[in-house]
C-alpha cells in the first residue's frame, strides 16, 4: 500500500516557511554566528536562540512580519510568556501599535504565497549562512 501523507499540503508549507522564516530572523543580525534577545540581552549562538513573536504566532497577518518577529531566548520567549512589555519597549510606541492593528487583520495566504515567501526566505538565509 502507498504511504499517503497525512497532513494536507498547506499545513507543510506553513511548516516550512516557519522555520526558514525563524533561521532568518535569528541569523539577520547575528555577528560571528551569535545573536542577541531583544528582551533580555542574552548573546549566543544564533541555533541556540528563537524567533519570539511580539503579536502571538496565531496571528497569521504578522505571523512572518519581519518587525514582529525578533530574537529571544528561550527564557524570554518560553517560560516568561515572550515578554511582551519588555518587547514593546525595544520596538517602541508606534511599532507596537501598527502591529498590534496589524495582527488584528484577517489575512488568508495563497499556497503560492508562501510558496513564494519560502522561497525567498531561503535565498536571503543561504546568502546570511555565508556571511555570518
Ligand atoms: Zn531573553
Amino acid at each position: 500500500m502507498a504511504k499517503v501523507s497525512k497532513k494536507p499540503l498547506r499545513k507543510n508549507l506553513i511548516k516550512e516557511l516557519d522555520i526558514v522564516f525563524s533561521q532568518f530572523i535569528r541569523l539577520r543580525y547575528a555577528k560571528n554566528e551569535i545573536a542577541e534577545c531583544v528582551t533580555c540581552g542574552k548573546k549566543d549562538h544564533w541555533k541556540k536562540l528563537q524567533n519570539g513573536h511580539f503579536m502571538s504566532r496565531a496571528n497569521y497577518s504578522t505571523r512572518w512580519n519581519e518587525d514582529n518577529c525578533q530574537v529571544q531566548c528561550m527564557g524570554c520567549n518560553v517560560f516568561k510568556q515572550g515578554e511582551q512589555y519588555k518587547y514593546s519597549l525595544y520596538l517602541g510606541n508606534k511599532l507596537s501599535e501598527e502591529l498590534y492593528i496589524k495582527s488584528k487583520e484577517i489575512v488568508k495566504f495563497a499556497d503560492v504565497e508562501l510558496i513564494d515567501m519560502i522561497d525567498y526566505y531561503k535565498q536571503k538565509v543561504n546568502i546570511l549562512l555565508k556571511f555570518s
